[in-house]
């Protein structure tokens, strides 16, 4: 289990066929383990080709075996690395022998966690190796390297060395009290706090479209039955997805449509359906929709050109004339065609601005996770406390709960009950 220091292995690419395979291993025995298999150990950090076989001397295969000592190894530890031919049979034979060997199978993200627990990296680096791999769009890319380069933790370093010295300041304020501290030093130290203070509740505001950037948006495609939401988001998605035949008996369920837009990434929820029923399993799937469409980030809605609804549209909401190939759009509508695709590149690219808009790309964020923006409150509430209270002890005892805060973030301190969360949600070999 995680947490022993077991040499640990695992399938570092993706499962299935692929022309090469990386099986990752780390431990203390990795050494002898590569030993066992390759019979010499290339030397260090060098790529070499050698037979691999089994402790019954039988062939497996040819792999490409590389020694990686520690502590420059991605894990701090002992590592190594066999490049076999990417076939299920070979992977197989090859994990068999690392088993009998005396290795254990990984756990997701142990490789990241040992990483982190021998100080290769702190805990927003290890979240952005996750995020990563995760990553589908330009915008999670972008976020996430940007953290693995460490320009997150450099900001919260930085606080923390501003607070570490308001925080001595303070402590002279405590220790020497009737001594001849310059007169300024304490209004020094109430403008710095409050200087912190404003920087750190502003960083949480933009990790919010730091953390839509991670997550993805939502838009509701929200409209009376048959103005054509269905046909929309199939020509936006550039494929048949959303159509679910109306049958009788047939549950409509929202349907959800994951998009690209402006390099973020955006799910479109479509609402076609939304009527009110007894069967129980269609309603449940009605109140879901009801729900995403509800706390959507931009509800889209589309009318039908040819029979406009009375009222004033829905308030904030994107409106949609689509049908265009057979009637005008009305003023303050975009028009658009499902069916012809009259004006779907302005539709797509007016969403990808409001995506772009919502997230703020190219902003400022710095954290990515609501685990950071709840830290981050924390420390700014601190804080704020500190302003509010007069007593240097208890002053001094925000400064600190404000450190802890930050500290959290990085796993810098109180990291046993974020560990198993953070890297739980890894993938396999990271
Ligand atoms: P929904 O109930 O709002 O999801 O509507 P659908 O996407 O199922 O479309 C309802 C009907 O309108 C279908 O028969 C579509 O073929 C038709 N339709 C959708 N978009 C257009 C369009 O741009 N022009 C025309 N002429 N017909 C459309």
């Amino acid at each position: 289990m995680a947490g022993d220091s077991a040499t640990i292995f695992a399938l570092a690419s993706g499962a299935g066929r692929g022309a090469v395979a990386l099986l990752r291993i780390s431990g203390a025995e990795s050494f002898a383990i590569i030993q066992k298999l390759a019979g010499r150990v290339p030397p260090a950090r060098r790529l070499a080709v050698r037979p691999l076989y089994n402790a019954a001397g039988e062939l497996l295969d040819r792999a490409v075996v590389v020694w990686l000592p520690g502590p420059g190894s991605y894990t701090g530890e002992d590592a190594a690395e066999l490049h076999v031919h990417g076939g299920p049979a070979v992977v197989r034979v090859v994990t068999d022998a690392l088993l009998r060997a005396g290795c254990r199978a990984a756990e997701p993200g142990e490789f990241s966690r040992r990483a982190f627990l021998n100080g290769r990296m702190d805990l927003l680096e290890a979240e952005g190796v996750a995020d990563l791999v995760a990553a589908e769009t330009e915008g999670q890319r972008k976020q996430a390297l940007r953290q693995v380069a460490g320009e997150a933790s450099r900001r919260l370093a930085e606080w923390a060395g501003r607070l570490r010295r308001v925080l001595a300041w303070q402590e002279a304020l405590i220790d020497f009290p009737d001594e001849d501290l310059p007169e300024e030093v304490g209004g020094q130290l109430t403008s710095e706090v409050a200087t912190l203070r404003a920087e750190i509740e502003l960083a949480a505001a933009e990790s919010r479209s730091g953390v839509r950037i991670r997550d993805g948006l939502v838009f509701a495609v929200a409209g009376a039955p048959n103005v054509g939401k269905s046909s929309l988001v199939n020509a936006l998605a550039g494929r048949d997805v959303a159509i679910v035949a109306p049958s009788p008996g047939t549950t409509r369920d929202a349907l959800e449509v994951p998009v690209e837009l402006g390099g973020v990434s955006v799910t479109l929820v479509d609402t076609a359906g939304l009527r009110d029923t007894f069967d129980p399993v269609e309603a449940e799937g009605v109140r879901r929709a009801r729900m995403r469409a509800a706390t959507a980030d931009l509800v889209v809605q589309v009318v039908d050109a040819t029979a406009l609804p009375e009222g004033p549209p829905m308030e904030g909401a994107l409106l949609l004339a689509n049908k265009v190939d057979l009637a005008a759009p009305p003023v303050g509508a975009l028009g658009v065609s499902a069916l012809t695709g009259v004006g779907l590149d302005l539709v797509r690219k007016v969403l990808a601005a409001e995506a772009v808009r919502l997230t703020g790309v190219g902003g400022s964020a710095v954290l990515s996770r609501a685990r950071h923006i709840g830290a981050l409150a924390e420390a700014a509430e601190a804080l704020g406390r500190f302003e509010s209270v007069q007593l240097p002890e208890l002053r001094g005892e925000e400064l600190r709960l404000a450190m802890r805060g930050l500290g959290r973030i990085t796993g810098a301190v109180d990291v046993e009950d974020v560990l198993d969360t953070v890297f739980g949600a890894f993938c396999i070999g990271k």
